[in-house]
């Protein structure tokens, strides 16, 4: 076997690139954002079951707190990799009642909710919230405030498009709590830019950037895609070197995944100018190699931080949680999703909104919650989950705390999930210390792979796909 490329890495441990492992293992598997998955939803959950889940919760869990999610749809220009649910117009006036209709569902869903429980988390992501203009925002922003108790010490934060956002959207946010703010940069490379439809040139970035820093938000994520085309590990070096420069907070760095069947504006993009699977692997060592240097730590799924980073000391101290928007800090929070295929969370339930914007009014003018699907969780689907997340968020299991919490014999629970273990252990993606598995630095690439055997759900829904695990 070849020796592996060892990149030494932050507290959270080096990252390990060993090719041939990664060739062995690489298959579909899901991003672990939810579990179940979210093509296990039911259409047999609508609105009813939501009310009946937050009443719910307002008796058994009054002590959690609350964290918004708002899906701003719209954007102005369709870039070609997008795998999201967008609205693309250049109709500004198109907003206008999506605002309004998305202050009728928080009134909806805000009355509902026992007085004394805390917003503790907000999150607008889209398409592009910073499509909206000033007044729109302060228009949803001070309605949020009048319908919910919003803790002094909220963390919001905004995912904002440098090419459509002006100083005083910006600042507009700033003003209602916003003080992280993430945005789209993917490559500066023009050919790479001009082949995805996304032109956003690095001066334009940096005074979004200054704009953040001047305004007083406290931290500023950014987003790459490798895979794209034209991407050579030579020519995005460049891109990583100018993020460097910029210093943000967080980096995720997303790997691209051309489904044209499913996301049909995908034939844009010419399948013979992308790069070859080595190529992108090449791209991926690279990029954990320089951020590495330049003090970020790998959190895992594509994701680095700096050490002093919420994200970053969660993980130190095991509390990181997963769900919808990636990593968070927020584990113990109802979510509480607005607006057309938002997804929220409650202890036990998953719930999603309408896809479409016409179903999406057609059901707050009913007076009915725009819910479409969702799923109430087992006991078992409550145990899986908790160890799928702390596997993805720790890269350990602790065995003795399952047993304590969930009153299990976790060997004899868990012995068809722990049978590929031994191969794991041998192929050296983990290693037991005790009855305690941790993920080794090689298998942190390959975490999908190590919490995928304790997926139940996994193949029972035919025609299910998920981009690779690598
Ligand atoms: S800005 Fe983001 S959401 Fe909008 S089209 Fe581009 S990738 Fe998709």
């Amino acid at each position: 076997m070849t020796p592996p490329v060892i990149l030494p890495g932050g507290g959270s441990g080096p990252v390990v690139i060993n090719r041939e492992l990664i060739a062995k293992y690489d298959q579909p598997g899901p991003r672990y954002t939810s579990y179940p998955t979210a093509p296990h939803f039911s259409e047999d959950f609508g609105a009813d079951q939501y009310l009946a889940e937050i009443d719910r919760s307002n008796r058994e869990e009054a002590d959690r707190d609350l964290s918004l999610y708002f899906h701003i749809p719209f954007c102005d220009t369709l870039c070609w990799y997008c795998g999201c649910n967008v609205v693309v117009t250049q109709k500004r006036e198109k907003a206008l009642p999506y605002v309004d209709y998305l202050k009728r569902e928080v009134d909806m869903v805000a009355e509902r909710i026992a007085k004394g429980r805390k917003v503790t988390q907000l999150h607008w992501g889209g398409g592009t919230p910073t499509y909206l203009e000033a007044e729109q925002i302060r228009d949803i922003m001070s309605h949020v405030h009048s319908r919910f108790e919003i803790s002094d010490s909220m963390e919001a934060s905004v995912e904002l498009d440098p090419r459509d956002c002006t100083r005083d959207r910006l600042a507009a946010l700033h003003e209602f709590g916003f003080n992280r703010a993430s945005m789209g940069i993917q490559d500066f490379d023009p050919e790479v830019q001009k082949a995805v439809n996304r032109i956003q040139p690095e001066d334009l970035t940096w005074k979004v950037i200054d704009w953040c820093h001047e305004l007083g938000y406290k931290s500023v994520n950014v987003d790459l895609i490798y895979g794209l085309p034209f991407q050579t590990t030579e020519r995005f070096v460049r891109t990583v070197e100018e993020v460097i420069r910029m210093n943000p907070e967080r980096i995720a760095t997303f790997n691209y995944a051309h489904v044209p069947w499913l996301k049909k504006h995908q034939v844009l993009i010419r399948e013979e100018d992308l790069p070859t699977p080595e190529e992108k692997l090449h791209i991926f060592e690279m990029i954990s190699h320089r951020f590495h240097e330049a003090g970020y730590e790998f959190i895992g799924m594509d994701h680095f931080a700096k050490p002093d980073d919420e994200i970053a000391i969660a993980q130190r101290e095991g509390t990181l949680y997963r769900n919808f928007q990636g990593y968070t800090t927020h584990a113990g929070c109802d979510l509480y999703a607005f607006g057309i295929t938002a997804i929220g969370q409650m202890r036990r339930s998953y719930f999603q909104n309408v896809k479409k914007i016409s179903d999406y009014y057609a059901a707050i003018d009913a007076g009915r919650l725009p819910v479409e699907r969702g799923i109430i969780l087992s006991e078992e689907d409550l145990l899986r989950r908790d160890v799928i997340t702390r596997l993805m968020c720790n890269f350990e299991l602790h065995p003795a705390d399952f047993e304590a919490e969930y009153g299990i014999d976790f060997d004899r629970h868990f012995e068809k999930a722990l049978k590929p273990f031994a191969e794991f252990e041998a192929d050296g993606l983990i290693v037991r210390e005790g009855r305690t598995i941790k993920v080794t630095a090689a298998g942190r690439m390959l975490i999908r792979n190590i919490a995928m055997p304790f997926d139940e759900y996994l193949g029972t829904k035919p025609g299910q796909r998920f981009s690779r695990t690598v």
